[in-house]
């Protein structure tokens, strides 16, 4: 079983990697975001509680976020592995995710970082939001909030990881299927 966390400022091409990892690796993927956007979209209560923290570019309370993982990844038994995607974001989600994981018997195989400046994230998160309609993608502040919020809260689990032997960055400039290439050395050491 391979179980990957992937890691990166917002715009730094989690998603889009996410999606060529599953099919190479025959994994499910699991993106917090896009589960707190289907919420908001089917108007549930989890999805309204969400929504004004994520407007405004903040992280969404752990306990809220904790639980919805959770219950994702006991929807798929026969899953052969995950991709996390915007989890863990802040030291106590890391600690849930490790104690969650390890009553399975399912530890993380790998951390992976996709590393990009700021100002090339904003560029694309803003040509994102364009299209997406992802409207924590259309204004500057928020988006600045958002790296602060990562700056703050998920940079440090970078030696969270170290400690134990998981971290990993790459270049994540470059071109899809050459970012996908670093990411793919990195995973096929642990296969
Ligand atoms: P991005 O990586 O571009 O910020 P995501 O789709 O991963 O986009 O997340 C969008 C928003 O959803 C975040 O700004 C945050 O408000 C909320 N969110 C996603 N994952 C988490 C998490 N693990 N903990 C708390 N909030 C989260």
């Amino acid at each position: 079983m391979i179980n990957l966390v992937l890691f990166g400022k917002p715009g730094a091409g989690k998603g889009t990697q996410a999606a060529f990892l599953k099919e190479k690796y025959n994994l499910l993927h699991i993106s917090t975001g896009d589960l707190f956007r289907f919420n908001i979209q089917h108007g549930t209560d989890l999805g309204k509680l969400a929504q004004s923290f994520i407007d405004q570019g903040d992280l969404v309370p752990d306990s809220v976020t904790i639980n919805m993982l959770e219950a994702e990844v006991d929807k798929h038994p026969e899953a052969k592995g995950f991709i996390f995607d915007g989890f863990p974001r802040t030291t106590d989600q890391a600690k849930a995710l490790d104690e969650f994981l390890g009553k399975k018997q399912m530890p993380i195989t790998a951390t992976i970082a996709l590393e990009a400046d700021d100002d090339r994230l904003v560029e694309r998160l803003l040509q994102r939001g364009q299209t997406s309609g992802r409207t924590d993608d259309q204004d500057e502040e928020k988006i600045r909030n958002r790296f602060q919020e990562y700056n703050l809260k998920t940079a440090p689990l970078r030696s969270y990881y170290e400690a134990q032997n998981k971290f990993h960055s790459i270049d994540g400039i470059g071109t899809i299927e050459e970012i996908t290439d670093r990411l793919t050395a990195v995973i096929d050491h642990f296969l």
